[in-house]
């Protein structure tokens, strides 16, 4: 449903703070009470948190490297990062998310040995300071590509050395898988799910001085994702 003058963001927000925190909650966790479809985007997410952590630490240790986690989720990366040693700022529109990641580092992470992620509710938009290195993991699917110009722009201004990015890319053949689901919707997809080509992040991050200097592609039988890691140009 449309919020009337609030857009894809509110609806988004209201979205993570209800169904879609209880569906995402199940996906990222490890219990058993999820379906076949859940359980290879739980595998295909695992990958994509997997290769960023290698990409990120293919640049040497992330001992007291600032890393800021846009649009967090449960913590899935914020908390393998903090075992890392990198000094943390995780964040996420919606206030259930960030409740649950906060509960999970606190569960998992053994303090004062590993610093905890700072955890605040917020969307990307209006996040300030500089980090190191910026993230934001499959938040883009749920903005068209003219709000993602936006996004990715902002995202960039508060790297000094790297952002990495993971979107659902526009191919041909996701491309029809997604139309034969919106053909079929599911009672638990409440969003819509943009795709965006690696054309049009390109050109978004191009726009304000920055290049791509590693691609990845994450694909199981229900999820994929292109995984990408810019820096200034
Ligand atoms: N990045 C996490 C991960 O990979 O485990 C979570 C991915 S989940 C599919 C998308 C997350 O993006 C949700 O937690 C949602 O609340 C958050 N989100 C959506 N729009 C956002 C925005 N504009 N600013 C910050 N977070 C946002």
């Amino acid at each position: 449903a449309e919020v009337v003058g609030g857009g894809d963001k509110e609806v988004v927000r209201e979205y993570f703070n209800n169904t879609g925190f209880q569906r995402w909650k199940k996906i990222y966790g490890d219990t058993d009470d999820v379906n076949r479809v859940q359980m290879d985007i739980r595998l295909g997410h695992s990958k994509t948190v997997e290769s960023t952590l290698m990409m990120l630490k293919d640049e040497g240790s992330l001992e007291g490297v600032t890393v800021c986690d846009a649009g967090c989720g449960t913590g899935s990366l914020a908390i393998p990062l903090a075992k890392e040693g990198a000094v943390v700022s995780a964040s996420d529109i919606s206030a259930a998310m960030v409740a649950e990641a906060e509960k999970q580092a606190k569960e998992q992470l053994v303090f004062p040995a590993v610093s905890m992620p700072k955890f605040v509710v917020k969307d990307l938009e209006s996040l300030d300071g500089k980090y190191d290195t910026v993230v934001c993991l499959d938040v883009l699917i749920h903005y068209p590509q003219n709000k993602a110009d936006g996004m990715i722009a902002h995202l960039a201004s508060l790297a000094n050395n790297r952002l990495v990015l993971s979107f659902a890319p526009k191919t041909f053949y996701y491309d029809l898988l997604k139309r034969i689901g919106e053909l079929f919707p599911g009672p638990s997809k409440a969003t819509r799910a943009y795709l965006h080509s690696e054309a049009d992040v390109e050109r978004a991050l191009q726009k304000v001085g920055w290049k791509i200097r590693k691609r990845g592609l994450i694909t199981t039988q229900f999820y994929f994702a292109k995984l990408i890691e810019a820096v200034p140009m």
